[in-house]
C-alpha cells in the first residue's frame, strides 16, 4: 500500500449513484489521476463537500488495487470564479480539456501552474493549455476546409475546426477556443 499527499484541482466528481464514485484531479505530483471514494464510511458526506470541483484542495490518496481518497481538505475554492455562471462553463470547458487530452500520472508544473493561475484569476484561454499540450492553434487550420485560426477544438481527434465547419461535427465533443477573458 502507498500513500501520497499531494495538492489537487478536482477536475471532475461523478454524480453516480453507486456505492464507490470516481474522481478526477489534477495533481502537482502526480498529474492527472482518477481515483474512488468509497461510500459506507462516515466521513463520505464531509468529503464530498471537499470535493467539489475547480477546488484546490490537499488531497490524501491510497493506492492498493486502485487509487482511494482517504482524505481532501479545501485549500482555495476560487470565489472570484463562483460569482459568474460565465467563468465557471469556462473553467469546467478546461477541466474537460485537461481530462480528454492529458495522460494519467504524468505530472507536468506547466500544466499545474497555468491551471492554478487560471483558476485564481479567472483568465482562462484554452489555447495556451493546447499550446502546452502541443497543439498550437496559431500553427492550426480547420481539418474541413484548411481556414487559418479556426474557432474551435476537436477533443476526440486532436483537430482544429472553423466556425462555418463546426456544424457538421457533434457539439459535445468541440471545444470553443477564440474567446479569452
Ligand atoms: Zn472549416
Amino acid at each position: 500500500m502507498k500513500e501520497y499527499l499531494t495538492e489537487a484541482v478536482v477536475l471532475n466528481f461523478e454524480k453516480s449513484q453507486e456505492a464507490n464514485r470516481r474522481v478526477s484531479f489534477y495533481t502537482k505530483e502526480l498529474g492527472l489521476l482518477n481515483a474512488q471514494v468509497i461510500s459506507g464510511r462516515k466521513i463520505t458526506s464531509k468529503l464530498s463537500l471537499h470535493l467539489n470541483p475547480l477546488n484546490l484542495v490537499l488531497l490524501r490518496l491510497v493506492e492498493k488495487k486502485r487509487m482511494i481518497v482517504a482524505d481532501a481538505v479545501v485549500l482555495n475554492a476560487f470565489s472570484n470564479i463562483r460569482g459568474s455562471a460565465l467563468k465557471i462553463k469556462k473553467a469546467l470547458g478546461l477541466t474537460r480539456l485537461i481530462r480528454t487530452q492529458v495522460l494519467t500520472k504524468q505530472p507536468d508544473l506547466k500544466i499545474w501552474y497555468h491551471l492554478i493561475n487560471s483558476l485564481k484569476t479567472g483568465e482562462i484561454d484554452y489555447k495556451i493549455f493546447l499550446k502546452i499540450l502541443g497543439y498550437d492553434p496559431k500553427l492550426s487550420r480547420c481539418q474541413n476546409c484548411s481556414i487559418g485560426q479556426p474557432a474551435y477544438f476537436c477533443l476526440i481527434d486532436q483537430t482544429f475546426i472553423c466556425e462555418k465547419c463546426h456544424f457538421k461535427f457533434p457539439e459535445n465533443e468541440l471545444l470553443y477556443i477564440k474567446s479569452a477573458f
